[in-house]
């Protein structure tokens, strides 16, 4: 079945199925107080909100209707944004008449997928969030070794029909990720250094942008804009699906965690250091400083994808490494260990993050995190993420990420049950990260934190920001989708 056949396909089916109960409800409605794009008060006509829940075959949620409440939560903890009105699509159809809505009233306009945004910028205060939740689904062509997934859709949905089938793409490391906010500003995963970022792996996109026009942005057409959604994040629209390129890749992997007591984390963290620059493509490390019962070790979280037992011949130097106080390494499920760290970020959370890439790493270097960690003990986790290999295959131009010649991404992390004493512990956090954030070289938009300014995007973007604007200005030119690491229609 060809690509075109499919989306007809699916438009068809939901053409079938009964409305749902909410659009019926929505009448006599109060005018709704909102904020515009640039902050200003206005009121949304209660007759212009019946009239857009009418267009709808999914819901609008207003504040007090049921279901508000849970569905304008985020996974981030430390945003509790309350939006005039909540837009949950049930696809294009739907996300067409939110967009035309949100540009014809100049709404500040949020976009939610997973809502595992860093920044909480999925949701607003007093604007207009589309929310792709109700869109999840995910069919896999085994012949065409392609994945449709619509974009509501989470990475352990993706990861659940393709493994079925032998096969996987790049996908983030917690299975409850968003795929969409993951897959536009890049994808680091435990794939990744075989495969590339998930955006590498994107064949096509659907897309409704900010004039309400739904276009294909492939190699083939709109391409420019193909260009753009791959590392450009939420800027163009709000994709409605994504088409993945699948690899084959045995269900079962060599996979799990290693550690170390701190005394021995200075010699196991140079030996990680070591050979992960040169390691063969088929394994991702992961290593992090954390705390267990008040208590700091360096850990490897290891997936080795490739052949088992040349995964088993290579990793004899890494357990041979000191003492290690753990290992967990054995066969299992790829999908097992791609889920395996949700428990520890549950929605809710209250989190605060800091990231940077990093082009090598010096004894200095290393000694310098270590020595940080070891002062900060509310900080819960450092880690860095595994580049190279097929990440740097790509070449900077060829799509709108950023950075292609890093060798590792240095992030600190933190989540907190509560919002007691947050202030002093987010300070605690920004003072370890200043120590930091010298070896570093530029940083990943997906775990910047609310306090990244526009300048800071800008300067990231780097080589590819004019074209980037240039972009924008084309497909929205009125900043509608502002919410997001944001490129701005001119400089
Ligand atoms: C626990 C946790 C683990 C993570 N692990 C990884 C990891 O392993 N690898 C990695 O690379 N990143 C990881 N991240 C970062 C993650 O990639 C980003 O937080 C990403 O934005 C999440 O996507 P989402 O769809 O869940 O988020 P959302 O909060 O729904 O969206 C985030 C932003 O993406 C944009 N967006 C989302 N959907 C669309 C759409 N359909 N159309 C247009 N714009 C859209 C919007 O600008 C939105 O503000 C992790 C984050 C968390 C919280």
């Amino acid at each position: 079945m060809k690509r075109r056949e499919f989306v007809g396909a699916s438009l068809a089916l939901t053409a079938a199925m009964p409305f749902r109960a909410w659009s019926a409800v929505l009448k006599n409605v109060a005018d709704v107080a909102a904020k515009s794009l640039d902050g200003a008060d206005v009121t949304l006509r209660g007759s212009s909100v019946e009239a857009l829940a009418a267009s709808l075959r999914g819901d609008v949620l207003l504040p007090g209707n049921p279901d508000y409440d849970r569905t304008r939560r985020v996974w981030n903890g430390m945003f509790d944004k309350h939006p005039a009105l909540i837009v949950r699509c049930t696809g294009a159809s739907d996300v067409r008449h939110a967009v035309d809505f949100a540009r014809e009233h100049q709404l500040l306009t949020a976009v939610r997928a997973g809502g595992h945004s860093v920044s909480g910028k999925s949701s607003c205060d007093g604007g207009l969030v589309i929310d792709l939740q109700s869109m999840q689904g995910v069919r896999v062509d085994p012949e065409a070794r392609r994945a449709f997934l619509e974009s509501g859709s989470l990475l352990g949905q993706l990861d659940h029909e393709c493994t079925a089938f032998g096969l996987a793409t790049t996908a983030g490391t917690f299975s409850d990720t968003g795929a969409a906010g993951l897959t536009l500003s890049g994808g680091f995963g435990r794939l990744g250094r075989r495969f590339g970022l998930a955006c590498d792996n994107v064949a096509s996109f659907d897309i409704v942008t900010a004039d309400g026009r739904f276009l294909r942005a492939s190699d083939d057409e709109n391409a420019d804009l193909y260009w753009g959604l791959r590392g450009g994040g939420g800027n163009f629209g709000v994709v409605t699906s994504i088409e993945y390129r699948l690899h084959r890749v045995n269900p079962i992997i060599l996979g799990g965690f290693i550690a170390w007591p701190f005394d021995q984390a200075r010699a196991a963290a140079r030996f990680h250091r070591d050979i992960a620059m040169d390691a063969p493509e088929a394994v991702n490390l992961f290593p992090v400083l954390y705390w267990e019962d008040n208590t700091p070790f360096f850990g490897v979280e290891v997936c080795w994808s490739g052949d088992h037992a040349e995964g088993e011949e290579w990793l004899k130097s890494l357990r041979a490494l000191g003492k290690p106080a753990m290992d967990s390494i054995g066969l299992m499920p790829y999908v097992k260990l791609q889920s395996s760290g949700d428990a520890t970020a549950p929605h809710g959370i209250r989190s605060y993050a800091k990231n940077g890439f990093l082009g090598g790493l010096s004894d200095d270097g290393i000694d310098l995190m270590l020595d940080v960690f070891a002062r900060t003990p509310g900080l819960y986790d450092m880690f860095c993420d595994h580049c190279g290999g097929a990440y740097s295959r790509v070449s900077l131009d060829s799509t709108a990420f950023p950075r292609r010649d890093m060798k590792f991404v240095l992030a600190i992390w933190s989540g907190w049950p509560t919002s007691e004493g947050i202030d002093e512990k987010v300070a605690q956090m920004r003072a370890a990260w200043r120590e930091l954030e010298p070896l570093t070289k530029g940083f990943y938009t997906n775990y910047a934190g609310a306090d990244t300014v526009a300048a800071g995007y800008r300067d990231n973007f780097g080589a590819n920001f004019e074209r980037l604007v240039a972009l924008k200005a084309k497909y929205d030119p009125m900043n509608l989708f502002r919410l997001n690491a944001n490129v701005p229609p001119k400089i």
